[in-house]
């Protein structure tokens, strides 16, 4: 493994990354928005409720959340997914306005896969600070630097970042996109260090990594997975790949620490699947705290715990049911990728869902 901005590395794969860029959403425009509507803060959450589902018909709107939204929001959703998967849907349906519950990368994308439909996102702040971890003159830059690298982006980026990509790829699908790569091309895998480092682990090819993280994932520590262990025995451990300890974790379950065969690394996407067929007693879930809502839809006979209760992402938390019914009420605020940058991007996209149909 090379590393683009240099950290230190053990041989538990701990690394260290040099800058973090976050935006805040303490008071975004839509948060002062709803605060000071005379309507919306006078109504309560049945009557946001009612008025959601009234509004949805009468704009002829599609509602898509995404696994990590707050569980009013994904109860309202038409669909409930990963960020591609919701992409993917929004490409399908024939209604013209799409709400989509989600951060501001995944509403481009939306927006980039549905060109003749509007997009609209609740909270246009709503950002990553995954996505916000590198740009798109960043990415030239170390392309210039590796002429011959290919590049491949984790779908959790800007659509800039995504256009100036070779391929993309999503937490389920990052093994097979990398080693689809030809063997004497190098390859320069962004944003998240976590997730790459973890698919050079499994798929062997060697990656140049970027070194971004998602600070929710990254606070994941493998002492918080050993603590978890320690009081529930017979839990199944489920992590994301973008989590911190990740590939602590795979050399600990190498070393027979951690038990294998009860050790998952899933995409959210995954962790739903595993949700629908398993019989554990308990599993304990290492992502955003959202995602235990959608388990325990699916399966009310596992416990699901959290691995870290405070694994909340502010940004997917600042879609709410008040910002959703303005949204509908008043058409804010779309999201729109120029035509060149949208066309790019695509391609990116389109070649990882050649590589690996989705
Ligand atoms: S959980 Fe992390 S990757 Fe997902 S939207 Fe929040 S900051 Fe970004």
């Amino acid at each position: 493994m090379a590393a683009h901005q240099g950290f230190g590395h053990d041989p538990t794969g701990d690394v260290t990354p040099r800058s973090k860029r976050r935006p805040t959403v303490a008071h975004t425009e839509a948060t002062v928005a709803v605060a000071a509507d005379p309507e919306i803060s006078q109504m309560s959450e049945a009557e946001l409720i009612e008025g959601v589902n009234r509004l949805r018909v009468e704009r002829d709107a599609i509602i898509l959340a995404h696994n990590y939204q707050l569980p009013v929001i994904q109860d309202l959703a038409d669909f409930v997914g990963d960020s591609l998967q919701l992409s993917q849907q929004a490409a399908q349906t024939d209604k013209p306005l799409i709400v989509f519950c989600g951060v501001h990368f995944m509403a481009e994308t939306a927006a980039i896969l549905s060109p003749d439909k509007t997009v609209l996102i609740p909270d246009l702040e709503a950002g990553c600070s995954l996505a916000a971890s590198v740009t798109a003159e960043e990415v030239r830059q170390w392309r210039a630097e590796h002429p011959d690298g290919v590049v491949v982006s984790y779908v959790n980026t800007d659509a800039d970042v995504k256009a100036e990509s070779d391929y993309c790829c999503t937490s389920s699908n990052a093994i097979e996109v990398v080693q689809s790569v030809p063997a004497d091309k190098e390859i320069l895998f962004l944003p998240d260090m976590f997730l790459g480092l973890w698919a050079e682990r499994v798929s062997g090819r060697k990656l140049n990594l970027w070194l971004g993280e998602c600070h929710v994932h990254a606070g994941f520590r493998p002492e918080d997975v050993i603590r978890m262990l320690d009081e529930f025995p017979d839990a199944d451990l489920l992590l994301h790949p973008e989590c911190g300890c990740v590939s602590q974790c795979m050399y600990h379950i190498a070393e027979g620490d951690i038990p294998a065969d009860r050790s998952h690394v899933l995409s959210t996407g995954g962790m739903v699947r595993y949700a629908r067929e398993t019989e554990a007693p308990v599993a304990i879930v290492g992502t955003e705290t959202g995602m235990l809502h959608r388990l325990r839809k699916e399966n009310q006979r596992t416990r699901f715990i959290p691995l870290r209760e405070d694994a909340v992402c502010e940004y997917m938390k600042a879609i709410t049911l008040p910002k959703l019914y303005r949204a509908l009420r008043d058409g804010v605020y779309e999201v729109r990728v120029p035509e060149d940058t949208a066309a790019r991007a695509r391609a990116a996209i389109d070649r990882m869902l050649a590589t690996v149909p989705g």
